[in-house]
């Protein structure tokens, strides 16, 4: 089985006109170390898994080890940020690899590129560590992302609000190209640009519609439902991405670009992790909206080679059947629901509300769920205000008689759905603050519960207990 060192490299997006990248190195970190790898991100690359073994890893990342066939570059991008339109951005800190196994390798934080703007290309030791976890964690809820191979820290300083230290993630996924790409192009009127990146989409992410009849539409009705099944899986896990720009959404649908994101604490629908998001536009609840009004803009971008009018019917049926149908099919079997009544609808909403007004941890309030036998004791004690939640679990009880199910089985599957481990703020804060005393180890303990989050873990009990007071609902600085 071959080593990480010896994987060759293609770079089909360098088959695109030069306009589309720009050809750049990676300017490497000052004495760069290893941090953490993610054993499961390599084995999609069909190396041996024990990476660290690799001596050439830490240069791989810090771009001191060129891989074979390797030949790197940054993407060129436009996008709508809080819903203006830049009409140049790309790939201002992160530069790709190539290609190999189907994934996209591409380090983030590495310098440099024509696309940096007034930025410097880097990213910091903190940003970082939440970009790996998070990637990785996302993967372990079942949700599509991109993924996390590994990270680096280094000496090398870097100024935000303080100052701290640079870092590079090496990144994963099957694509890198955003809606923003799409965009870059339709505002240049260059509608051939256009026509030849869909080809090149279709290739790398919808190969079944290669050369089928209307595959630019069938291309982005498939955009439209994936898209809305990642956004249904996040807001069953009460996850806020917080910079849902057309420029941090993928063509295929998937999870990219961790920033300022945060899982809810309680439950409080109108949560903005974002704290430069002052109106609240990529708050928790507006997030399938925003989905939605991103696809607009795709439309807009996709215009010379998808009928408009199609395109937004497409966009009108598709989006909400498809968002409904994941979102309620989680939702119930979050409740542990499996028969099907015509007031479950009813009862999922009355939830909802009773949990924001009871203020309750989502998460903790699922998992307490799943082991519910009619003591209400262990989830009124969570809760702040206990009058609505013991209200609706009384109805509760009488919607659990229609289930077939024994409760047992029901808690056992209930188990499956509702994570005991997510990805919180202040559990991340407190990694990120060990590391930066030159700490690691909590950051391998968070991948253990990032990669099985439905699991027990005895031993790491304390990475799932209860957020402090101060802690909750918080807001996070964009400067990463
Ligand atoms: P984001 O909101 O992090 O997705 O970033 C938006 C745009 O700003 C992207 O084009 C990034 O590549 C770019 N960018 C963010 N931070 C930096 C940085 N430190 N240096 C250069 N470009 C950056
Ligand atoms: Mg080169
Ligand atoms: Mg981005």
């Amino acid at each position: 089985i071959m080593k990480l060192s010896q994987l060759k490299l293609t770079t089909p997006y360098r088959e695109l006109d030069p306009i589309f990248f720009d050809e750049v190195e990676p300017t490497p970190l000052k004495d760069p170390f290893l941090i953490s790898v993610s054993k499961d991100a390599a084995k999609l690359l069909g190396v041996d898994e024990d990476i660290t073994k690799d001596e050439n890893l830490v240069g791989i990342l810090n771009g001191t080890y060129s891989l074979e066939g390797s030949d790197t570059f940054a993407m060129c991008y436009a996008g709508h940020q809080f819903g203006h339109f830049v009409y140049r951005l790309g790939d201002g800190r992160a530069i790709n690899l190539g290609k190999v196994n189907g994934q996209n390798l591409q380090l983030k934080g590495s310098g440099l590129t024509l696309y940096s703007r007034m930025g410097d290309g880097r990213a910091v030791l903190r940003s970082s560590i939440r970009e790996y976890l998070m990637s990785e964690a996302m993967h372990g809820l079942g949700i599509e992302t991109s993924r996390a191979l590994a990270l680096i820290g280094s000496d090398s300083d870097v100024t935000r609000q303080e100052r701290e230290k640079g870092a590079i993630v090496l990144r994963l996924s099957p694509t890198w190209v955003r809606f923003g790409t799409f965009e870059y192009f339709n505002f240049r009127g260059e509608h051939a640009r256009v026509q030849k990146l869909a080809d090149y989409v279709i290739d790398e992410s919808f190969e079944h519609l290669k050369d089928v009849e209307g595959m630019y539409v069938k291309m982005y009705e498939e955009i439209v439902r994936n898209t809305a099944i990642t956004i249904a899986r996040w807001q069953s896990v009460g996850f806020n991405h917080g910079v849902m720009n057309t420029d941090n959404m993928s063509i295929d649908g998937r999870t990219i670009d961790y920033g300022p994101f945060a899982f809810l604490d309680d439950y409080e629908s109108g949560y903005i992790c974002n704290h430069t998001d002052v109106d609240g536009r990529y708050s928790f609840k507006n997030q399938p909206g925003i989905a939605h009004w991103n696809l607009h803009k795709l439309a807009v971008a996709l215009s010379s080679i998808v009928n408009h009018d199609r395109a937004l019917e497409i966009l009108d049926k598709t989006f909400g059947t498809s968002y409904e149908e994941e979102y309620l099919s989680i939702m119930y079997k979050k409740m542990g629901l499996y028969e099907r009544d015509e007031k479950d609808i009813e009862l999922f909403k009355w939830m909802l509300g009773s949990l924001e007004s009871a203020t309750i941890d989502y998460t903790k309030f699922f998992r307490t769920l799943s082991a519910y036998d009619g003591d209400k004791k262990n989830i009124l004690d969570m809760a702040v205000f206990q009058t609505p939640l013991s209200e609706w679990l009384d109805a509760y009880d009488e919607r659990l008689k229609k289930e077939t199910l024994s409760n047992e089985k029901r808690h056992t599957q209930m188990l499956k759905t509702n994570p005991k481990y997510i990805l919180k703020n202040h559990i991340l804060q407190e990694a990120i603050e060990k590391a930066q005393q030159g700490e690691y180890s909590m950051i391998d303990e968070l991948l253990i519960v990032a990669h099985s989050p439905f699991e027990e873990h005895l031993e790491l009990e304390h990475l799932a207990k209860a957020t402090p007071l101060k802690s909750k609902n918080i807001k996070l600085s964009c400067s990463s």
